[in-house]
């Protein structure tokens, strides 16, 4: 039952993105409509051929995850189970043992495929500007980083487990929320400086802008910095960080590079107007809830006699049952994708249509995201489908004709 839901959970996802690849296979090299003078089809098939390149990665490194997953959960789990029980009598030792050393094995298996992305794609299309020296140094700070959370996560989660049996589902996820509440404190302070420089703008004519446009929206901008993403990838964004009325505003200079003033403006009002409508508070509120809706229902089905039968075995531990939960979970996550997807899209619309309002300059963010979705070589011919399901954005050449019909009716 199990095994035949998880079967059709993975062809739905090779499906969707086997789909989206054909779909700019058809439409690849058609430039759309407004764009002629941004992009030519010479550029199209650049993008068109970095889509396909990276799909590829992802649907070979996907597969293999699932199929990995799949014989995990099948056939190793009675014996990687039995062995864990037969380390320890602690229930927090072995949680730690079980889950640390599947993680393990987890990033290990992904170094090559991450190790492809970075210097042969990500090259070839001229993005990569990482060394080895600097991706060893990224991976092992990134390494112990993750090691420490994640022993902090487990070490707490099943203390918690130990110590409230009959209402952990609450605790833990108190702890949880704790958790990722101060890391959303923490990092911008004691984890980005250790892997980005972050400097004043090095066209400071901007800033005074930038902090008037925020401060229309109520927003109190406590740095306005630039970050020197381009010592890693000539890909670009911008960001916000900080909770609270207090914000840090960051800046990618591969952005600076590519937009000029008004765009760069028009890109953080867009940003400002997340803030505005609430949108961030929204989405963490909206988070916690779901984490405890999560949590009250592993611990329920954790309870129940038929969980190891699922993956066709009489008895497992705690941290083996978990496992089931998760395949669980992995389902009912899969079916409220497109409903998220759908929420982040009307939020990024109500975020376009304010940057639209307060800039005055209806064009500028048009432009400027047709110029980032030419320089990352964006996928301008997605499957709606695939768009529908797992699209935290509309489509730019959607997003590009809303605000130029409303730039129009202006
Ligand atoms: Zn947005």
């Amino acid at each position: 039952m199990l095994l035949s839901l998880l079967l059709l959970l993975f062809a739905t996802r090779l499906l969707l993105r086997w789909l989206n690849l054909h779909h700019l296979k058809r439409f690849g090299d058609v430039v759309p409509d407004g764009w002629e003078h941004v992009i030519d089809r010479e550029r199209l098939s650049r993008s068109a051929r970095y889509t396909f390149a990276t799909s590829r990665l992802g649907l070979l490194e996907g597969g293999l995850g699932q199929l990995a997953t799949l014989i995990f959960a099948f056939v190793l789990l009675p014996v990687y189970d039995r062995w864990v029980v037969s380390c320890s009598e602690s229930l927090v030792l072995k949680g730690l043992l079980f889950f640390g050393l599947l993680t393990l094995v987890q990033a290990v298996a992904g170094l090559p495929f991450n190790a492809w992305r970075t210097f042969v794609i990500e090259a070839r299309f001229g993005f990569n500007r990482t060394g080895w020296k600097l991706w060893l140094s990224d991976l092992a700070k990134g390494s112990l980083i993750s090691a420490v959370l994640l022993g902090l996560l487990l070490w707490g989660g099943f203390s918690l487990v130990a110590w409230s049996p009959r209402f952990w589902w609450v605790t833990v996820w108190l702890f949880l929320a704790c958790l990722s509440l101060l890391l959303m404190y923490v990092s911008p302070a004691l984890i980005e400086p250790l892997f980005f420089k972050f400097t004043p703008l090095a066209r400071p004519e901007l800033e005074p802008r930038v902090r008037s446009l925020a401060e229309q929206a109520g927003i109190r901008v406590s740095k306005v910095r630039q970050v020197d993403a381009s010592r890693r990838s000539g890909h670009s964004n911008a960001y916000f960080s900080g909770i609270g009325r207090v914000k840090k505003i960051v800046l990618f200079d591969t952005l600076l590079d590519q937009l000029d003033d008004n765009e760069i403006i028009a890109v953080l009002a867009h940003e400002i107007g997340h803030w505005k409508y609430g949108h961030l508070r929204k989405r963490l509120l909206v988070g916690q809830a779901s984490l405890l809706v999560g949590c009250l229902f592993a611990w329920w089905l954790l309870q129940q006699d038929f969980l190891p039968r699922l993956v066709g075995v009489e008895s497992l531990s705690f941290s083996g049952r978990l496992v089931v939960v998760g395949l669980v979970g992995s389902l009912a996550g899969f079916l409220l994708t497109p409903w998220s997807s759908w929420r982040s899209r009307r939020h990024e619309r109500q975020a376009d249509s304010f940057a639209r309002e307060v800039t005055g300059k209806p064009g500028a963010l048009a432009s400027a995201l047709m110029l980032l979705a030419k320089e990352n070589l964006s996928n301008l011919h997605p499957h709606p489908w695939y768009a529908v399901f797992y699209f935290s954005h509309p489509p730019v050449v959607e997003r590009v004709a809303r605000l130029q019909g409303e730039a129009k009716t202006a």
